[in-house]
């Protein structure tokens, strides 16, 4: 499928209609490539970061999303101890806060001239080809279900108002109600270190069993059982991501969102990285002082704001999962112990400690974006070495 819009200042083509890729040409002009006949939803929902938003802003999408989206309740989500099969207990509540074209060619034969390319075509992208992804040793099981069904099961389930991280040692499940409160959206992972950056066998998603889902649980208490029990059509998911790479451009190629930095869901800001790529990356193209001639030097430009930036984002996410299932070195391990409470009030301390990046508004999507330009700027001699 490739849609087209408007008359490109130069020629672009973005690889892939993920959200970065769509994303992407919300400010410049595109020919957009997608592997897939149609563009469809991948099942369960997502969350999106408050910085995030202050580009959704900007760019006036906002009030179209917001109308669609669920909110989160002001006082942010419950983490729970619950591998305890007698009933768990509530841990802490997190506070919210060289200048020829370029030739594409396909798996089908076709070609398409370009006069740069935007690879966002996710994990598995073939602009990327040479590195592969590394699997983290984590499953991860999907569902979603109709809020009524638990409500029906269960009626005080804590799951039913609340975002609920259920704790446990090596898994976690992530909980919380999408399609303004009609659906409860469960992420739930299952850790083995001795698996981390081993090859995974198989298929990285597939369907499966209630009986598997349940299993992987059957330590945990009570409520997180009949939360499970009402899954439906429940996948399973082989975490997998891209080790940190020295480049995200070549001459006047640039990777974004998953392609670049695919990252483990702990803060749930991939799609969000993605489109903070796409926003500076696409500000960055449409911007007067970049042509043809001097993109090279704006894709470096887009490189150094915002590849060390979603690294930072990776790194953090992964640590932020050791510390949901006690994982992070040093810190308490989900043994149980007689002084168990004080080493989860210490862990607690710097897991609430994890988000502050997201709240400093001088490093959001905007802000790094008028970084961006700043140096887009500054970097006028070289633009014009690239013009002679
Ligand atoms: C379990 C789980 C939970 C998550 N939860 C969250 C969350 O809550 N919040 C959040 O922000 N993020 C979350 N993420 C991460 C998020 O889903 C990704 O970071 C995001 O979708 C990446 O977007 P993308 O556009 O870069 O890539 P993708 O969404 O993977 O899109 C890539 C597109 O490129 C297409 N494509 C592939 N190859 C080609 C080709 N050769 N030519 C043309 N098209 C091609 C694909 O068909 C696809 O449409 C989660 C991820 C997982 C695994």
């Amino acid at each position: 499928m490739s849609l087209s819009s408007g008359i490109p200042k130069f020629r672009v083509a973005i690889c892939g209609a993920g959200i970065g890729g769509l994303f992407a040409g919300r400010d410049i002009h595109i020919d957009l490539y997608e592997a897939h006949d149609g563009i469809t939803t991948a099942g369960a929902g997502i969350s999106v970061m408050g910085r995030t938003m202050q580009i959704m802003e900007e760019l006036g999408l906002y009030e179209e999303i917001s109308r669609v989206s669920t909110k989160p309740p002001s006082y942010g989500p419950k983490l729970r101890k619950s591998d305890v099969p007698e009933g768990g207990f509530e841990w802490f509540q997190k506070s919210s806060s060289h200048r020829g074209q370029l030739i594409l060619h396909f798996a089908d034969g076709s070609t398409a001239p370009t006069d740069m390319l935007v690879g966002a075509d996710g994990i598995r992208s073939s602009i990327r080809h040479y590195i592969d992804p590394s699997w983290t040793g984590t499953l991860v099981y999907r569902t979603v279900f109709p809020a009524e069904k638990l409500f029906k099961m269960d009626p005080n389930n804590v799951a039913l108002k609340n975002s609920i991280f259920f704790c446990g040692k090596g898994k976690h499940i992530v909980s919380y109600p999408v399609s303004q409160g009609t659906q409860i959206n469960i992420t739930a992972y299952v850790s083995d270190d001795q698996k981390a950056g081993t090859h995974f066998e198989g298929r990285w998603v597939s369907d499966v069993s209630l009986e598997e889902v349940e299993k992987a649980y059957e330590d945990f208490e009570p409520g997180v059982k009949s939360l499970l029990k009402c899954s439906e059509n429940p996948s399973r998911w082989a975490l997998h991501v891209v080790n940190e790479l020295p480049l995200s451009t070549c001459d006047r190629v640039a990777l974004i969102g998953d392609a670049s930095h695919a990252m483990t869901p702990h803060f749930g800001a991939g799609a969000s990285q993605a489109m903070e790529d796409a926003f500076v990356l696409g500000r960055l193209l449409a911007h007067p002082l970049t042509t043809l001639d001097n993109v090279p030097a704006a894709l470096k430009v887009y490189q150094d704001v915002r590849l060390p930036f979603a690294q930072f984002v990776a790194r953090e996410s992964e640590r932020t999962g050791y510390m949901f299932d006690f994982r992070l070195p040093g810190y308490y391990d989900g043994t149980e112990r007689s002084n168990e409470r004080e080493e989860m009030d210490i862990l607690k301390e710097r897991l609430t400690g994890q988000w502050g990046w997201e709240r400093e508004r001088e490093c959001g999507g905007v802000a790094q974006w008028l970084q961006a330009e700043r140096q887009l700027q500054e970097s006028a001699p070289e633009v014009s070495t690239y013009l002679l």
